[in-house]
């Protein structure tokens, strides 16, 4: 057989399986594009993700005892004014995505082609279907077993705490006897969705020992600016990544999504993604 020929062939063959590949991806019923789809498929599903959590938290034990043992250690050099070495310790966790996994609902949201809107967010909430974070609940139990106040600093509102606070306790997170530990966005006039003043109110009475979140907005107020200056802050604030700040993953939203197209929510979708494919930084392609 002449080399063109089987090479025909080849190409020929190629062209019959890459057919094949492509038939199911073409097909009417095949499931609509979502942009979420891939970072909630591994959020709910890899064990990789899993090993991410319980890393941090594991991360965050040997970081307590740490600052446990060195009173002139805080986690909130902004907000932690004044005398703070002899205050009982507390630390401070976000609650979604830190300490709760709300994956049911951003897998909803993939699945009937929706996206999130506060109406179907506090109906998720009210309906207590959060579950753990693998590792958080040991980590805040510990913590708790230390002496140490475990406070949720949480950007649901007011009217979704007592769910929260509902949803926490059946996970066996330890709540705060006799002291409000679960810090709801709005709840007072100056808890704005920047959690600086809650951390603040925090810090009268405690001396706070680690922050723990997924986005950057629960470490500093200074996390809505372009990339360029989120960066800026990310490294002005180096010493505390792993010591005393500790980030949980989260690809499926934040504020790192929102940054390319300038927070703003009310742009339109296919704008929001054009914005997010011109921050990315691609390879020059094949010479
Ligand atoms: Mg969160």
């Amino acid at each position: 057989m002449p080399a063109n020929a089987t090479c025909r062939r080849g190409i020929a063959a190629g062209a019959f399986a890459l057919l094949m590949f492509a038939v199911p991806a073409i097909a009417a019923d095949a499931p609509p594009a979502d942009d979420n789809l891939n970072a909630v498929l591994w959020m709910q599903r890899s064990v990789e993700y899993k090993g991410a959590t319980m890393g941090a938290f594991a991360l965050a034990r040997v970081r307590l005892d740490q600052a446990l043992a060195d009173k002139t250690w805080t986690a909130a050099p902004v907000e932690q004014t004044g005398t703070f070495a002899e205050k009982p310790p507390a630390v401070i966790v976000d609650v979604d995505e830190t300490v709760m996994d709300n994956s049911g609902y951003q897998a909803w949201n993939v699945t009937a082609g929706t996206s999130f809107s506060p109406k179907t967010w506090t109906q998720f909430v009210d309906s207590r279907t959060s579950t753990a974070i693998p590792g958080a609940v040991d980590f805040a139990k510990y913590a708790a077993s230390k002496g140490v106040k475990v406070f949720y600093v949480t950007n649901r509102n007011a009217d979704e705490k007592p769910s929260t606070a509902k949803n926490l306790e059946a996970l066996g997170f330890p709540m705060g006897g006799n002291v409000d530990t679960v810090l709801a966005s709005r709840e007072k006039p100056d808890w704005s969705s920047q959690k600086g003043t809650r951390r603040a109110y925090i810090a009268k009475d405690y001396r706070i020992l680690l922050l723990l979140g997924d986005n950057f907005g629960d470490f500093t107020d200074d996390y809505r600016g372009s990339e360029a200056e989120r960066m800026k802050v990310f490294e002005a604030n180096a010493a505390h990544w792993g010591r005393d700040w500790i980030v949980l993953p989260n690809p499926a939203y934040g504020s790192f999504e929102s940054a390319p197209y300038g927070h703003d929510f009310k742009k339109a979708a296919g704008d929001q993604r054009a914005a997010k494919r011109g921050a990315l930084t691609p390879w020059a392609g094949p010479k």
